[in-house]
């Protein structure tokens, strides 16, 4: 079997499932509020079709997320049946989970003995008031907390966590983000701030980039950085006494999209090849049809043989993709 492989030759090891676009948080950077799920949840069996073509393809990782992935009832039977698929060197594929962390606690023991390897928890201030007022959820903190410290005990690892700064609403909360990574043994990655909101919030002076994280992580302590992978997304740096990691994601000021190895999965079965796509491609539709899983493996080649160069934010004519972050996957 060929591995997917796009017209600028970039290997697509990497395929992000959404399994929902519900979310429980109103995170203010990411969604109105007002707005519900808009996009409908397929079965489960669908996924796992959908994910054994892949491997067949190539994919390596597989990362489950949505919208609020825990919030889908048999999310850890998902887990489990995708630890049976195999990546084509036949080795199993490496699984993780991206998630608010609110649920987490009490499922992060039967993730991992599903075969979930490592999680992502998504936490934008090391503070309560400050958690509740970006979340839109009064007492998340406490939750998501004990869901961190749930899944570093049940052994996912590494246990990332990932904030999105914006400038004049938490980007107070840098050094304090530096001093959780060392307390709680958990990897924190700064992402930049990007225009896929349901609002329109988004402009280039909200962004609290790569450069300035570092000028203000190394008042608290110097930085020594790590060498990464080149499809890695973030730059990696550990404290200078070997204590505490943290990484930045800078897809705005230091793009990735010439090593980009992902595509991905929207709930309802479409593909898209980037965040900033402003098409889908319905692979569910050839499913429907009853293709074979060699007619879905030719869908998903010509679809992927078309992924973006790159995006274009920033750029004068720059278009809002056709969906916002929650209801992509991320
Ligand atoms: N509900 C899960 C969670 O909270 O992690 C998974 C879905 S959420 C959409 C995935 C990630 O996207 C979160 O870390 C969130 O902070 C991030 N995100 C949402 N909107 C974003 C934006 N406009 N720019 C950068 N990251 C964003």
């Amino acid at each position: 079997m060929e591995r997917l492989i796009d017209k600028f030759g970039r290997p697509i090891t990497d395929l992000r499932i959404a399994i929902t676009d519900r979310c429980n948080y109103r995170c203010v950077y990411c969604r109105t509020g007002n707005e519900g799920a808009q996009y409908a949840e397929l079965p489960f069996t669908d996924y796992l079709r959908i994910a054994r073509v892949f491997a067949g393809l190539g994919i390596e990782k597989v990362r489950i997320t949505g919208g609020e992935p825990l919030l889908r009832r048999g999310v850890v039977r998902f887990v489990e049946d995708l630890a049976g698929l195999r990546r084509l060197d036949g080795r199993p594929l490496d699984l993780a989970i991206t998630t608010n962390g609110h649920l987490l606690a009490e499922l992060a023991p039967s993730l991992k003995d599903a075969g979930l390897r490592r999680v992502t928890v998504s936490m934008d201030a090391v503070e309560r008031e400050r958690f509740a007022r970006i979340t839109r959820v009064a007492n998340g903190f406490d939750s998501v907390l004990a869901g961190i410290r749930a899944a570093r005990k049940a052994g996912l690892d590494p246990v990332k966590v990932n904030c999105v700064l914006l400038r004049g609403f938490n980007d107070d909360q840098i050094v304090e983000f530096g001093r959780f990574a060392r307390d709680e043994g958990v990897v924190v990655r700064f992402i930049e701030f990007m225009p896929l909101e349901e609002d329109r919030v988004w402009s280039p002076e909200i962004v609290v980039t790569l450069a300035e994280v570092l000028e203000r992580i190394r008042t608290f302590r110097p930085l020594v950085e790590i060498p990464h992978a080149l499809s890695e997304t973030a730059r990696r740096f550990r404290f200078d006494d070997g204590v505490g990691e943290i990484g930045i994601v800078a897809p705005v000021s230091q793009p990735f999209c010439g090593h980009c190895s992902r595509v991905r999965l929207t709930s309802d079965g479409k593909i898209r090849t980037c965040l900033f796509s402003l098409f889908d491609h319905d692979l569910h539709a050839v499913m429907r049809r009853g293709g074979s899983d060699e007619e879905l493996a030719d869908y998903v080649r010509s679809v992927v043989e078309r992924k973006e160069a790159r995006h274009h934010i920033g750029e004068p004519g720059f278009e809002k993709p056709s969906r916002s972050m929650v209801h992509i996957g991320g």
